[in-house]
Parts: structure tokens; sequence; C-alpha cells
């Protein structure tokens, strides 16, 4: 049996550290692009790592930044993947507010970048786009995939350019060439930067008396929000079909951001109005207001449906924090000192 070989961009990211957990078990070969840092970015994949001395090392990783087309092309044509995952992009929607020239290029420059690298190369590699439901921005719900864009923020503008360069390189070239749609995939391993896991610290924080209050900024937001872990199961049965087409992936269920923080508070004794507090430099410019998937196609073709629901997420997120704090890890005040700093 021949085994099959992926490079995922993104690895050290929530999704790339689930996708390449269940490949590694589905006994791939996996190859991961990092950026240089200055800091270590590998916490989230650190478990999986074996000395590439190591005979029965699986997973390798590779210098390289999405910004930097003839590096990607050198690592397609080094390491001839079966299947590439483009899962690294600038991912956060205020941050793309500030950044909005740095977003394009990174969350929607680098799709083009990849699909021409393999298209110049020829391999004959399935490709991943990891497409957003924040494309539908201020469409309402329930969103599906023929559901018109109507991007929000700069995020979603560049995913928008993403997605359409990934549907023209399937018509134009005839690549196996896919969209995953997902709505918000959450975990203990989200960066800590995004509303629930900032809420799920902060509950566990405060349960623990190391601090008192945490300030957010628009409550009354709806999201459809699954657990990543199940999530990357999805962008992985995309493409073992015969036929490469595009996929909503979702709950279906909403909830508001105050219904996330109630779950999270409530879960450790806690009544949320008496710790959380408003702060306007977390609004955006303009907002999503509510995001409800239907995955019923991913249902129907993948035989994917999600298990884990918001309420249980939080929960699942909360007690995560509290086994951290626990083992003495003391989770990041949220914000930290230096996102504080930065407005986030
Ligand atoms: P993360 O922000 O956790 O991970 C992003 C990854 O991209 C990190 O590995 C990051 O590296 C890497 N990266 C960022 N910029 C560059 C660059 N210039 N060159 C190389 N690598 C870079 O995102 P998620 O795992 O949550 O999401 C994965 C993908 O799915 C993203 O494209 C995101 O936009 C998309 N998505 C996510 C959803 C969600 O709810 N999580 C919903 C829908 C789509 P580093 O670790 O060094 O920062
Ligand atoms: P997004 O859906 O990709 O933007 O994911 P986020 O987790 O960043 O935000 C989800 C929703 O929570 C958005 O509508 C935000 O406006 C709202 N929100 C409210 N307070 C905060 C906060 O303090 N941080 C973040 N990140 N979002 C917040």
């Amino acid at each position: 049996m021949t085994v099959k070989k992926a490079l995922i961009t993104g690895i050290t990211g929530q999704d790339g550290s689930y996708l390449a957990e269940l490949l590694l078990q589905k006994g791939y070969v996996v190859h991961g692009i990092v950026r240089r840092a200055s800091t270590f970015n590998t916490q989230r994949i650190d478990h999986l790592y074996r000395d590439p001395h190591d005979p029965d090392a699986r997973m390798f990783l590779h210098y390289g930044d999405l910004t930097d087309g003839t590096r990607i092309a050198g690592l397609l044509e080094q390491v001839q993947p079966d299947e590439v995952y483009h899962l690294a992009a600038q991912s956060h929607v205020r941050v793309s507010f500030d950044e909005p020239e740095f977003t394009g290029n990174t969350t929607g420059l680098s799709t083009i970048r990849l699909l021409e690298a393999i298209r110049v190369t020829g391999l004959p590699c399935r490709f991943y786009q990891a497409s957003s439901s924040e494309m539908f921005g201020g469409t309402p719900p329930p969103q599906n995939e023929d559901t018109a864009f109507h991007p929000r923020s700069p995020y979603g503008v560049a995913k928008v350019y993403a997605y359409w360069a990934t549907r023209n390189y399937r018509e134009a070239y005839g690549m196996y060439a896919v969209n995953g749609i997902l709505f918000n995939h959450e975990s203990p391993r989200r960066g800590p930067t995004f509303v629930t896991r900032k809420v799920a610290m902060a509950a566990a924080r405060i349960k623990a008396g190391l601090q008192d209050v945490v300030y957010l900024g628009n409550l009354g937001a709806r999201r459809d929000w699954g657990y990543a872990a199940e999530y990357v199961e999805a962008m992985w049965l995309m493409l073992q079909q015969d036929k490469p087409d595009d996929y909503v992936v979702a709950t279906g269920a909403s909830h508001s951001v105050r219904d996330f923080v109630e779950h999270c508070f409530s879960h450790v004794g806690l009544v949320w109005r008496d710790h959380v507090r408003f702060d306007d430099r977390y609004l955006r410019p303009s907002e999503v207001d509510d995001l409800v998937g239907d995955a019923s196609k991913a249902e129907r073709v993948l035989g994917w449906r999600p298990t884990v629901l918001a309420p249980e997420l939080a929960r699942l997120m909360v007690d995560a924090e509290l086994d951290r704090l626990g083992q003495g890890v003391v989770a990041t005040a949220s914000p930290s000192p230096a996102q504080a700093l930065v407005g986030l």
C-alpha cells in the first residue's frame, strides 16, 4: 500500500494541529509549513513531533511563509504531496481591519500562489481551501453553498478572493480543488483572542481567583460554533470524493456571544453579569450579526455530522482551562498586557 503524503500550511494553528493528528492516525506522512518567529510557535504540534532521524518519524516541518511564492513552489516540488491543505491565514477578523493589506496578502493571495505553483509544477495533487462563513457576512441565515457572499471585513473580502481562485482553477484547469466553507469552530487550542477561548480562560481564571473581570465587545452577535477536532474530519473527507466540490460545514445551531458567556460562567457556578464589562475596543467597524450554517450537503454527500454543540463546547473549553490552571499553567489574562496595548 502506498503511503499518502499531505502538505499542511498553517500546521501550527488550531486546525492544522488537529488535522495533523488525524492524518497521522490515518497513516499519512505529514509535511507542515512553519513560519520563522523569534519565539516558538509549535506548541500545538509539539506532542506529535519525532526527531527526523527517528525511522518512525512521519511528520516533517519546513520553514516557509505564505507571502513567499518562490519558497512555496520550491516546497511543493520537494515534498510532492498527494494532498495540500491550505489553512494558513491571518485569521482574526478584528485584526484584519488594522492590517487589511497584509490580510489580503496572506489570507487571499496565498491561495493563488499555491494554486499557481501546483499548476506550474504539474503535480496531480488535491487542494483544500480553508474558506469561511465570514464570506456570507451580511447575508441573513441560514447560509448554504448557494448563499450570496457579502463579506463585512478585510478578512472576509480576502477569503472571497481565495474562494473564487479555488473555483476558477478547478474550472479552468480541471484541478481537484475544493472549498470547505467552515463556520466558527473552537477548541482548547483556539487562539486566545477569539471570543470563545477568551471567555473560557476568563471564567476559569475568575473561578480560580486570578482575575475578577473580563472586557468584551458586542454580546449580541450570533454564531454557529462547532468543535474544531470534528471539523478537520470534514476537510479530509472533501479530498476523498470522486469529484471536487464545495461544502458548508456547520452545526446548524445559533447562539449569541451572550449565550456562550452564560454557558462558560454557569459551568463554574458564576453569574456572568458580575464579571463581564463592556469595552468598545472589541467592536468592529462593520459586524457580522448572524451566522447559521446549513450543512445538509456535507451530511448527504460526505456522511459528516457534528456531535458537539455550543453548550458542550463551552463546558469542555472551560474544563480544559481549569486543567491547565491545575497543572500550574497560568493562562494569560485576557487580554494579556501586550494585547491590551494594541487593543485586542
Ligand atoms: P489559526 O489562526 O489558529 O492558524 C493560522 C495558521 O496560519 C498558523 O499556523 C499561523 O502560523 C499560519 N500563518 C499565518 N500567517 C502565515 C504566513 N504568512 N506564512 C505562513 N503561515 C502563516 O487559524 P485556525 O486554525 O483557526 O484556522 C485555519 C484556517 O481556517 C484559516 O485559514 C482560517 O482563516 C480558516 N477558518 C477558520 C475558522 C475557525 O472558526 N477557526 C472558520 C473558517 C475558516 P503561526 O502559528 O506562526 O501564527
Ligand atoms: P469571528 O466570528 O471570526 O469574528 O470570531 P471572534 O471569536 O473573534 O468573534 C465572534 C463574535 O464575538 C464577533 O461578533 C465579535 O464582535 C464578538 N465579540 C464580542 N466581544 C469580543 C471580544 O472581546 N473579542 C473577540 N474576538 N470577539 C468579541
